[in-house]
């Protein structure tokens, strides 16, 4: 008799896509028949298929019988089944970097089975709006095409499509630098080549007698199918079958099927491949919520540029497609990194954290009109990039001391012609009046790199960030560049403009611009042309070779600028839009802080002004280390102005600076984190306990939503910059044991790197609530004691509250104090707790 065996599937997904490939791979390797039949469906697949496989639709605790017939196998059955008992289930261990990412989605949303895709935080902010796949092919309707006369013309067009595809995804999966990237394409080969994908093409195209229905009908029935399943991982698969029928259909008809994304009509999510700069800055961006990168990029221009515009956004989200379909309403969490169906439980969570973030803008607005300083007085700008006009007055009310960088190329971008010197000259002088008396830098074009200019004509070149970029163009480009100075020059004589250089290489340069500088003034001057005399000609430092000849270069210009972006992509040789070295791209590593001090200690011995604009000035864990290192000037994004003045005000110059001496005698970027994390530790004290961690009145009714309001009045008090950690936190211990007291208290706690500063925080809750199943008394109070990581004092104030709290009497006042006041000062004065 043939073989036959019954399997119970293990698999919290179902079969999905990988092991289907598996099974299909081994039953492959034998002559032998080889059938699947799903008894809870009836549904019957071939096991040499990934797709039939998938449709069989087997999801954890189905049972399926396996039959086998055909000379080997005895063979077949065996392999098979040795797969199925001893390798599925290991080989579908989640990874610890997944596990980890999976963390970025709050805890309170973590139970309710959101769809989610986890990325990482690019820019700030929450959109939320219709998915639009920018890139991505739509099938046409059936009939589109005429029936062809001769079917084996059909036919020939499918297979040389098929075959065009096939060496097409090969050399893709050879180029492709992401592991995510690599795998859907992967997937994409084996659905090509997939017996019942083949079968089902041919059986339409036989039957409808155009490749075009074939391609059509055979991706619909799959998506059917697959879109049925109740496994996220199966119906995921529908988007690659589609994927895969689109790029056929383009094969043979071209573009006809394609659609231009880039128009929202509503407030969108914009799925965003191989989009550059240019196309951003091109579309009307009134609807755009938030946008979404497939690649992991961090210093890319596009993915800078949506720092600069506020546009929320994240990256190495490549599951996108596969998950969400287009116009599926989602939500986008710049901050945490995440993409979540929009169901009405995450609308609420959302809503909070909106009004969270508006409160802390608020709160932060008071540092507005205050020069950056640290708690001693020591003074370090807080400037702004920006990349028009528009920003430059946003940016004022945003609160920076001046903009640090206005990256003037993005003028010049996504056009078909140059702006001229009239347009130029009213820009600038518009962003001067803006600034009033403070200083706004002007960046001469820094076209090239991943910015190229559709009217200028570039080479093709193997390594466009070592080729034709910034200052390297303007001899090539002379009137461009001319026209650009001159139209700075005059809109210097609205308010304090300096001109700045980017990519100088060597002080040559420094002589050649040098020399059209002053050519410029003396034109403007004969021309009658108005402009300030006293005007600043700076550099960028974003080239290593200007360092060890900075003593020279810092004697000839009037200000210097560190552009960390491509310092660090050039000291590492770490291309910045290349996910597979970001890691070595890292501004916090020894061998960088050493450059950066090297700098500044020169540029100081000449007596000039040095800041810093690229992305690593806007980070909170840099600011330590950025203050204590004597700049001048840091400059960011706009929104993260003022929470970097907020920052800056509770840190200590002398400890900053002691910080990064003891940061340059270390050797990996390990030991440099550590050290940020004990300096962190170590930061300013406050209260454990303040009015505003206190609510009389709680509407929370049940332990999820007390413990997370407690911790969004952590997150709004300034006392954690990282709301989920602390909630994890709190979760571990109440995963351990109880924290209910069993007297209508209870005392939720964590100790945790999360927390900035040490904390109490009081909830009395309108209705009593039961804090867990074996809780017998309902909670009146709970008490949440968030400490940081610091030895000893969590158990010594835990112990203390919990002695307090066994008597009746203090109970009972903190259970009828009618004012936070009051509640303060029971903790305070009257137990002693500070
Ligand atoms: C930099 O390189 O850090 C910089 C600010 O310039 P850009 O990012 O525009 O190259
Ligand atoms: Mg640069």
């Amino acid at each position: 008799m043939p073989p036959e065996f019954s399997f119970l599937c293990p698999l919290a997904n179902g079969l999905h896509a990988r092991p289907c490939s598996h099974i299909a791979e081994i039953a492959g390797r034998f002559q032998a028949e080889a059938n699947l039949t799903n008894r809870r469906n009836s549904r019957v697949a071939n096991l040499k298929s990934v797709l039939s496989l998938i449709s069989a639709d087997v999801l954890l605790g189905d049972e399926c019988l396996l039959r086998f017939a055909g000379t080997d196998e005895q063979a077949a059955s065996v392999a098979t089944r040795s797969y199925l008992e001893k390798d599925l289930q290991s080989q579908e261990e989640v990874s610890p970097a997944f596990e980890a990412k999976k963390k970025s989605l709050p805890r309170s949303l973590r139970k309710l089975e959101v769809q989610t895709v986890y990325g990482i935080p690019l820019s700030k902010g929450i959109g939320q709006g219709a998915l639009v796949i920018a890139v991505g092919t739509v099938l046409p309707e059936i009939g589109k095409h005429d029936p062809a006369g001769n079917i084996d013309d059909e036919r020939r067009k499918l297979a040389s499509a098929r075959a065009a595809l096939r060496h097409e995804l090969q050399e893709l999966i050879e180029r492709s630098a992401s592991e995510t990237a690599c795998g859907i394409l992967k997937t994409h080969l084996g659905i090509l080549d997939d017996p019942a994908f083949m079968e089902k093409v041919d059986h339409y195209a036989q039957q409808s007698k155009t490749a075009s229905d074939a391609i059509v009908l055979a991706a619909k029935d799959f998506a059917d199918t697959f879109t049925q399943s109740k496994s996220e991982y199966i119906r995921a698969r529908a988007a690659d079958v589609l994927a895969v029928c689109s790029r056929i259909y383009q094969l043979i008809y071209g573009n006809d099927g394609e659609k231009d994304a880039l128009v929202l009509n509503g407030p969108a999510i914009l799925m965003a491949e191989g989009i550059d700069a240019q196309v951003l800055l091109r579309m009307d961006r009134t609807h755009l919520q938030g946008i979404v990168f497939g690649e992991e990029q961090k210093t890319s221009h596009v993915t800078i540029l949506c720092r600069t515009l506020g546009i929320a956004a994240v990256t190495g989200a490549a599951e996108v497609k596969r998950t969400f379909h287009a116009g599926q309403e989602v939500l986008l969490d710049g901050s945490r990194g995440l993409l979540l169906s929009l169901t009405s439980a995450v609308q609420d969570f959302y809503r909070k954290q909106r009004a969270i973030a508006e409160l802390r803008t608020e709160k932060a607005g008071r540092f507005a009109t205050i020069t950056g300083t640290t708690a001693d007085g020591k003074q370090l700008e807080v400037g702004a990039n920006v990349t028009s006009d528009i920003e430059v007055k946003s940016a004022f009310q945003k609160g920076c001391d001046g903009i640090g960088l206005f990256r003037t190329e993005m003028l010049f971008l996504g056009k078909d012609t140059p702006p001229t010197e009239a347009e130029q000259f009213e820009i600038y002088a518009s962003a001067a009046k803006s600034a009033g008396a403070k200083s706004v830098i002007l960046r001469t074009f820094d076209i090239g790199g991943d910015k190229p200019a559709a009217y200028l004509p570039f080479a093709q070149e193997q390594n466009p960030f070592l080729g034709h970029r910034g200052v390297r163009l303007y001899k090539d480009n002379l009137d461009l560049f001319l026209d650009q100075l001159r139209a700075m020059m005059r809109a210097s004589v609205f308010g304090k403009v300096r001109i700045m250089i980017p990519m100088i290489s060597v002080l040559e340069e420094v002589h050649w611009v040098r020399e059209q500088f002053e050519q410029v003034k003396r034109d403007l001057t004969s021309r009658g042309q108005a402009f300030d005399v006293s005007i600043e000609l700076g550099i960028m430092i974003e080239v290593p070779s200007v360092v060890p000849v900075l003593d020279k270069i810092a004697a000839e210009v009037d200000f210097c600028s560190i552009g960390s972006n491509d310092l660090v992509q050039y000291l590492f040789a770490a291309d910045r839009g290349n996910p597979k070295v970001n890691h070595l791209a890292n501004a916090r590593h020894p061998a960088f802080l050493r450059l950066l001090r090297q700098i500044c200690v020169q540029v100081k011995q000449h007596g000039k002004w040095i800041g810093l604009c690229g992305e690593m000035g806007g980070g909170a864990r840099n600011l330590p280390l950025l203050a204590g290192l004597g700049l001048d000037e840091i400059s960011m994004a706009p929104n993260e102005v003022l929470f970097t003045k907020q920052r800056l005000a509770a840190l200590s110059s002398a400890d900053c600076a002691r910080l990064v001496e003891d940061a340059l005698e270390l050797a990996t970027a390990e030991e440099v984190e550590t050290l940020i994390d004990k300096f962190v530790l170590n930061g300013s004290e406050r209260p454990l306990i303040e009015l505003e961690l206190v609510i009389i009145e709680s509407h929370s009714k049940n332990r999820e939503e007390a413990i997370r309001e407690l911790v969004d009045l952590l997150h709004q008090t300034e006392r954690t910059e990282d709301p989920d950690g602390v909630e994890d936190a709190i979760w571990d211990r109440e995963a351990t044991y109880s924290t209910d007291m069993g007297l209508g208290f209870s005392m939720p706690h964590c100790k945790s790197k999360s927390v900035s500063h040490s904390s109490i925080a009081v909830l009395r809750l309108k209705e009593p609530m039961i804090w867990e199943e074996a809780s017998t008394v309902p909670v009146r109070a709970v008490i949440m004691l968030a400490m940081k990581n610091e030895p000893g004092k969590h158990m010594q104030v835990m112990s203390k509250l919990a002695r307090k709290l066994m008597d009746e009497d203090f109970r009972d006042q903190i259970g009828s104090s009618r004012t936070r006041e009051e509640l303060v000062r029971l903790l305070t004065k009257d137990a002693g707790i500070t």
